[in-house]
């Protein structure tokens, strides 16, 4: 054995430049970070190639003085934290004090930098961790970052970088990520003197995304704006038909950072309510805003992954979020704003926007003719009032009667079903088509929903013969731990023995005969999740599993009455135009298309 040694003061910062600068676009991400630690409101960004022989960042922020440069280049040299207890609580970007030391020793290093009221500014250049030559320079304020030959002296290095193609992406990457999380700054990214992009730094975080992804993916987002005791949430999401086939288009930033963690992963996603098909990921750009007391960024050298110390209500806060800004947008693809909502709307729900507007004069590409409303003759739409019993059943009626009629659905006049699945319907603004199946388990979502707390016995039957299960272990387990979610839907069960159980009623939504295959379904559900869930969120996929199996199915034969009353139901649901698994209750032609089929106008 050899004896023991501290290790020279260059290894000691080849190592650490090992974990804190892996290729071109590490050096990229920390000088910028730097640029906007210092204040600066213009950073520009430029590099040749793969990064290896030239990459240059200029910011107009604070500067340094000599002696602060000098200093910059020592390991564990920082302004930003100075003690212990500011470690618990980081609000720059850097603070631990190694990304210049660890560029300077595995690259041919120069700042050129001053201070607003500087005489004069510094030059510095520093070659592969060697000592510094210092020269007094005119300089403007701020700091002008040359690094050249990245990883000379350190060829094994190189032999991990990817192509430069590869390495050059990543390079763009690391500027959209802090473009995106500072959209206040003006960034100029140039690749081999071509300009890359460049944001404004004052149009936003939206204005930031249309500019790096372009008006399409911009125009298919819908903002985003939470707030709870712990977090608030702020961004874009995009609508269910914008999806990538891998999660490249998710960028969650926390207090102004990017980074990447399951949590915010996982809260999102599950947001979207399997509204998306498998292997499709939605596209999110958002920001949280979270106490820096709650959060511990100090988990890896890149500062990528960070862990809170709230992981369960963040998570809900964005499941929840999601889920209602989805279900506040109206989604039937393709077809928003363009059939006229009810006659006389109510007051909308407090925090609903109104997102609809008449036909009437202008659709989207402002040319309805004038005559055009009048080729159709007036259609008597329905319109459920209280006590009207001529049209719908009176216990419809009456569990409509505390409910507001949703503002987006349009009045529609049911005409017939087609395949027994579909029913045709009328409105003012053309024909419609309702998936029945779709349609009803939006509804009983809600219903499902509505019931709060321990009352669920209103809304449950006792079942004639008690049904009596066993379980596995792990399904036995499970089901202790999530009793009290069962029993606020209306679940009555009991322990029967070692592992089994006895079930004396269940909600009333549930068909006859399909208790213990719903039963089996919502055990799976809690299955799913583990323990990680959090109890509402489960208490969904629960209603959804209810909703799903006591649905009518596709293929039953309605009566007129049946059809006039699902469409009511459907028209005082919160979110009356997706499942809840997000598939569309509706489809929409509207009468100016109808037209041009026709050929009756062009
Ligand atoms: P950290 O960012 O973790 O503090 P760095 O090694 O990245 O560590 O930088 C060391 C110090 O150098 C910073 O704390 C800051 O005071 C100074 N510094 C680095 N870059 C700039 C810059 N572009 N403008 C002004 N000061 C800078
Ligand atoms: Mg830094």
């Amino acid at each position: 054995m050899s004896r023991i040694a501290i290790l020279a003061r260059e290894v000691a910062n080849l190592i650490a430049a090992g974990e804190v600068i892996e290729r071109p676009a590490a050096v990229v991400k920390e000088l910028v970070e730097n640029s906007i630690d210092a204040g600066a409101s213009h950073i520009d960004v430029a590099f040749k190639g793969n990064g290896l022989e030239l990459i240059r960042v200029r910011d107009n922020g604070y500067g340094m003085t000599q002696e602060e440069a000098l200093l910059a280049l020592h390991r564990h040299a920082t302004s930003k934290i100075s003690s212990a207890a500011d470690l618990s609580a980081i609000h720059s970007l850097g603070f631990r004090g190694e990304a210049l030391t660890s560029i300077a020793a595995v690259a041919r290093l120069e700042i050129l930098t001053s201070p607003a009221d500087a005489v004069a500014g510094t030059l510095i250049k520093v070659d592969g961790g060697g000592s510094p030559m210092v020269e007094t320079r005119g300089a403007p304020t701020g700091t002008l970052i040359t690094v050249r030959d990245l990883f000379f002296n350190t060829p094994a290095r190189k032999k991990y970088l990817k192509s430069p193609r590869t390495e050059a992406s990543h390079i763009v990457e690391a500027v959209i990520r802090l473009a995106l999380s500072h959209s206040e700054v003006s960034f100029n990214l140039t690749r081999d003197s071509r300009t890359v992009f460049t944001t404004t730094g004052r149009g936003g975080l939206g204005d930031v995304i249309a500019t790096i992804f372009g008006r399409e993916v911009h125009g298919e987002l819908v903002p985003l704006e939470a707030r709870s005791e712990i977090v608030n949430i702020s961004g874009f999401i995009g609508r269910p038909t914008l999806t990538r086939s891998n999660r490249s288009l998710q960028y969650f930033m926390v207090n102004n950072r990017y980074v990447r963690n399951p949590t915010l992963v996982g809260g999102v996603e599950s947001g979207y309510h399997r509204l998306l098909m498998t292997n499709r990921y939605p596209v999110v750009f958002l920001n949280l805003e979270i106490d820096p007391e709650e959060i511990d960024v100090n988990v890896h050298p890149t500062k990528l992954e960070v862990r809170f110390s709230q992981e369960r209500d963040i998570r809900r806060a964005l499941h929840f979020s999601v889920a209602d800004t989805l279900g506040r947008h109206n989604l039937i693809p393709g077809m928003e704003p363009k059939f006229s909502p009810r006659t006389r709307p109510p007051a909308p729900t407090a925090g609903i926007k109104p997102v609809l507007k008449p036909l009437q004069g202008s659709g989207p590409k402002g040319k309805v003719r004038e005559s055009s409303p009048g080729i159709f003759p007036p259609v008597a739409t329905f319109t459920p009032r209280k006590g009207e019993g001529e049209y719908l059943p009176a216990d419809v009626a009456a569990s409509l009667e505390d409910r507001e009629p949703n503002p987006t659905f349009p009045d529609l006049k049911p005409l017939g079903q087609v395949y027994n699945s579909y029913i045709i319907a009328q409105g003012e603004a053309g024909l419609f088509l309702l998936d029945q199946h779709a349609a009803h388990e939006r509804i009983l979502f809600e219903d499902l929903r509505r019931i709060k707390g321990d009352k669920g016995g209103q809304d449950s039957q006792n079942l004639l013969v008690p049904l009596t299960l066993e379980l596995s272990p792990n399904e036995w387990e499970m089901l202790g731990q999530n009793l009290p979610v069962l029993r606020s839907l209306g679940f009555r069960i009991a322990e029967f023995g070692p592992r089994g159980l006895i079930v004396h009623s269940m909600p009333t939504i549930i068909p006859p005969g399909k208790e213990k295959d719903i039963l089996f379904q919502v055990l799976g559900e809690l299955e799913e999740g583990g323990d990680k869930r959090p109890l509402d969120e489960l208490r969904e996929a629960i209603i959804i599993v209810l909703s799903c199996h006591s649905a009518i199915k596709a293929g039953k034969r309605l009566g007129q009455e049946e059809m006039v009353a699902l469409m009511a139901q459907l028209g005082h649901t919160k979110n009356p135009f997706t499942c809840p698994h997000g598939r569309p209750t509706v489809i929409h032609i509207s009468a100016g298309e109808l037209e041009k089929r026709f050929k009756r106008r062009q």
